[in-house]
């Protein structure tokens, strides 16, 4: 339902997770959680209901400069703890939000779970943590782009990788992603009433494109069939 995301170098990733995803509460949601990349590894916040539930259970030690976050409006699984997002791999070096729908999640599932992979949540979105954290692919990028290939559905995403700390990663096709331009960090989002508080300067992803994001700028990629294309886009000034 909604996506926040932040890299930076001078504020702890957290506290503005939580205030892009308050800012989205309009949307309607049932449940919240946030991932941060801190210096031993991927560390996830989640749970079913508000915001401000998940705020209060916030770990103390919750320290990172990279992160994402999501609320979310169940489609496949009910609104529980273990559904909410970020959903992680086996390992828990890859953490994934999603807007959307993966029409092929109950096939995906099944081949997942004759590979040995244990599945621990209801969702569809739990399929793409797993394919990004087996694909055989050197980059981030890359990974996402060849679990992509194997995934039908709508989407918005932006995934974490421990091995990959200095990026976040999106993807859309039939869901918004936007990336927000600030100084020396950037931001992302489903929608820009979480964004305009920090930047007016943004990037609408389109359909088929693949992002990375670094604390000092961004850069696009068309994705056809696992080929990643740079697809070079400006940021605009919203005002
Ligand atoms: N289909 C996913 C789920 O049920 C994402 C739903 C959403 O867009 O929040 O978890």
């Amino acid at each position: 339902c909604g996506i926040v995301g932040y890299i930076g170098t001078r504020q702890e990733a957290a506290p503005l997770l939580l205030e892009g995803l308050s800012r989205l509460e309009h949307r309607g949601y049932d449940s919240a959680g946030v991932a941060v990349v801190s210096p031993s590894g991927i560390k996830v916040a989640k749970r079913a209901g508000r915001v401000r539930d998940l705020q209060e259970a916030l770990p103390k030690r919750f320290a990172g400069k990279v992160g994402i976050g999501h609320t979310r409006w169940a489609t496949h699984g009910p609104a529980t703890d273990a559904n909410a997002h970020p959903h992680t791999d086996a390992k828990g070096d890859v953490a994934v939000v999603h807007n959307g729908i993966i029409d092929n999640a109950a096939a995906l599932r099944a081949e997942l779970a004759a590979a040995g992979v244990d599945l621990v949540s209801d969702t569809d979105t739990e399929v793409l943590a797993h394919l990004v954290s087996l694909a055989d692919a050197d980059t981030l990028e890359g990974k996402v782009a060849a679990a992509l290939a194997r995934v039908d559905g709508t989407y918005g995403l932006a995934v974490l990788h421990a091995d990959f700390p200095d990026r976040i990663v999106v993807a859309r096709n039939g869901s918004p992603l936007i990336i927000g331009v600030g100084d020396k960090e950037m931001h992302v989002a489903s929608d820009l009433a979480a964004l305009v508080r920090y930047t007016t300067r943004v990037a609408h992803l389109a359909d088929g494109e693949i992002a990375t994001v670094t604390a000092t700028g961004f850069t696009t990629y068309s994705n056809r069939g696992a080929d990643l294309i740079h697809s070079p886009r400006d940021a605009i000034h919203l005002d």
